[in-house]
């Protein structure tokens, strides 16, 4: 037990960290809440029973880095019973009570066990970042850094497992001296091995180690309590708030309210919403994000991890004022990321996907891009024309509307319109891609053999369809976006479909979870999933007869963005196909390059295109098709073939022309 005067210095000093790391605490809050709004307290419970599964479950951070996941979680374990361990010992210090026999004999071992969990946990993760430095904490040259963050992150990083050693190690010393008088105790198995350490001492000397490990494991903690918000140790509760207050579908953009919002997207770190604020204290900067983001792997200047960890370093510099208020000294662009690095992300989502913390990097870039567009009017020259086109033409090709059933020429059946079949089961919702694009007009008649074989009733809308605004929503034109949404919205209204059918993940995407933000709901369906369906319900059949193999690249706006990964992989093995996986696949695969606006402006400065990049591990397969359901990483996929030497190339097809080759009827 503690003297009175240890005693009373503990209260004290429990106060006064109390005091300065609550108002810090409370500054943190403040700083969020400079963000502008954004609605996410809908479904309280679920998101928090979710939020509570994820990180009991650490399933979030087990999705990749097996090993350092496993010494993560040995930390994370001990550190959730060491809030019990801690209360006990504080009563232990301050009343005559003792945890011992009993009930406590469990939670003893527990403790102990969890003690030395935390300890070889933490070894291993210093000996990693300090030690064996991989390449997972580099940031390339390109990437801009704020100032403070090359030596800030190895400082942070030093304290934090400075004080998770000393802590919980003292903790352990704690108990060991205790057992020196106590005499060895199976349920402290691990303390009473180092009880030996002290057992040649004088009662005395015992005493003083006693209560100098007492104070070491709880004053500790009292010391570090004012630094928590400085460091990225305050994960530890932002983290599970953020993973409960995440976004369902992140790709599903947050309209924009263009009467009463004073300042589009956003230019500096106030004009974000609070839950951008929220990722920056949440992020660990495990670098996780840049491992799988195409931008980085392809060594252009975007790393999603730079951006948020440039966020928070610079919050940390500016905190005390701007969480009183005042405004940020300097825009996003001169420290968070540069404009080639805003140009480069794919939305791709694979960050968000892998983000063990529930961060939304994605979306950060989004922001920044409407504020250039929108406010800046500065932007890459071939949005300019794709915008213009899509304001003139209705797409992003520029191509007159009157040219949109090109595809359907020569076809031996006729392909109706909603004028000529105003009733239809299915709206055939060809998309701007396969309208247009002379190699992904193929997908567009083999959907119509397949709706032919299956007698499905079908119609398109013909010169009434337009683009559904995508490459204006991914690239910050939200303006052109709402006008295009809300005029396909009316026709759509106005068609009143029973069923929609895309072949265009994109047009998928947007309308299954953007359109209802503008009043169109829809039921809307990949074509992977109506020709499942119809398989399933035996009105098409297929014959398994294809030889070879062939290997499946999941499109970004189909897999990671709308979890439809299992139906295009047994649609390839009902042809009779064998399928080999690339290397990332399913929530891992990796981008073909052409989402978030890519696909209409050059591709930003870097080592390689992230499409020869997609292709060389395709290619590595071993397969003679590469199979894929989205025109634009048919496109991307096919420009990679092109540069082979005659022959060597797989043959790249959509999972529709797969099943029209193969049709029995
Ligand atoms: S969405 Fe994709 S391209 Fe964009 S930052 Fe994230 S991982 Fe990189
Ligand atoms: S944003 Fe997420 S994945 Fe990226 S560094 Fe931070 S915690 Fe890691």
């Amino acid at each position: 037990m503690l003297t009175t005067l240890e005693k009373i210095l503990f209260v004290l000093l429990a106060g006064g960290s109390l005091y300065y790391g609550g108002k810090r605490f409370y500054d943190v809050y403040r700083v969020i809440s400079r963000g502008k709004p954004d609605p996410r307290l809908d479904n309280l419970p679920e998101r928090i029973r979710r939020a509570i599964l994820i990180v009991l479950t650490q399933q979030s951070v087990f999705k990749t880095r097996p090993i350092v996941s496993v010494l993560h979680a040995m930390v994370f374990y001990g550190f959730v019973f060491y809030f019990l361990v801690n209360a006990v010992d504080v009563i232990e210090g301050f009343f005559s009570f003792q945890a011992r026999g009993g009930f406590w004999n469990p939670f003893n071992l527990m403790a102990d066990l969890l003690t030395a969990g935390v300890l070889v946990g933490m070894i291993g993760l210093m000996l990693r970042r300090f030690f064996v430095r991989p390449q997972d904490f580099a940031f390339a040259p390109n990437v801009p850094l704020q100032p403070e963050v090359r030596p800030g992150i190895v400082r942070d990083s030093s304290i934090v497992a400075a004080f998770i050693l000393f802590h919980v190690g003292s903790r352990l010393l704690f108990t060991a001296t205790r057992l020196v008088s106590e005499g060895a105790d199976p349920f402290h198995p691990v303390s009473s091995v180092f009880a030996g350490m002290f057992s040649g001492m004088g009662p005395g000397a015992v005493e003083v180690w006693n209560h100098f490990f007492w104070w070491g494991a709880l004053g500790s903690i009292l010391i570090f309590i004012p630094y928590f918000p400085r460091s990225k140790h305050i994960h530890i509760f932002m983290a599970p708030i953020n993973l409960a207050l995440k976004k369902p579908n992140p790709g599903a953009l947050q309209p924009m309210d263009f009467e009463n919002e004073e300042v589009f997207g956003a230019a500096k770190l106030e004009e974000f919403t609070w839950p951008r604020l929220l990722d920056a204290y949440s992020c660990i900067m495990c670098n996780r994000c840049q491992d799988v983001c195409p931008a980085t792997n392809t060594g252009k200047a975007l790393s999603p991890a730079a951006i948020l960890i440039n966020e928070r370093f610079e919050l940390n510099a500016i905190f005390p004022s701007f969480a009183a208020g005042q405004e940020s000294p300097r825009p996003l662009l001169d420290f968070a990321l540069n404009e080639e690095a805003a140009w480069a992300c794919t939305t791709c989502n694979a960050c968000v996907e892998v983000c063990p913390v529930g961060n939304e990097q994605m979306l950060h870039i989004i922001d920044v891009r409407r504020e250039r567009v929108l406010a800046a009017a500065e932007f890459p020259n071939g949005l300019k024309n794709t915008f213009n086109h899509m304001e003139r033409a209705g797409n992003p090709w520029g191509i007159s509307a009157d040219e949109r059933l090109t595809w359907a020429k020569g076809l031996p059946f006729p392909v109706p319109t909603l004028d000529q079949n105003p009733d239809p089961e299915v709206l055939y919702w060809v998309g701007c891609a396969v309208a247009f694009d002379p190699r992904a007009q193929k997908i567009a008649r083999s959907m119509a053999a397949i709706f032919n074989s299956a007698g499905v009733s079908w119609a398109v809308l013909g010169k009434e369809e337009k683009c559904t605004g995508d490459p204006a929503r991914r690239t910050g034109n939200e303006y052109l976006f709402a006008q295009m949404a809300a005029e396909n919205v009316a026709a759509l209204d106005a068609a009143k479909p029973k069923v929609i059918v895309t072949t265009c993940p994109h047009c998928f995407h947007t309308i299954a979870n953007e359109y209802p933000q503008f009043g169109g709901n829809y039921q809307i369906k990949h074509h992977t999933q109506f020709i499942t369906e119809l398989m399933q319900n035996g009105t098409l059949k297929v014959s398994a007869s294809a030889d070879g193999s062939m290997t499946y690249h999941d499109p970004c706006y189909l897999g990671r963005h709308n979890g439809i990964f299992d139906q295009p992989r047994a649609l390839i093995q009902s042809t009779g196909a064998q399928l080999t996986e690339p290397q990332r696949n399913r929530s891992n695969s990796f981008c073909c390059g052409a989402g978030g606006g890519q696909f209409w402006k050059e591709e930003e400065k870097g080592n390689e295109r992230v499409s020869t990049n997609r292709y060389r591990e395709l290619k590595q397969t071993g397969a003679k098709t590469v199979a894929t359901g989205c025109p634009f990483c048919m496109r991307m996929i096919t420009e990679e073939t092109a540069k082979e030497e005659e022959g060597a190339a797989p043959q790249v097809l959509d999972i529709a022309e797969i099943v029209a080759k193969n049709l029995t009827k």
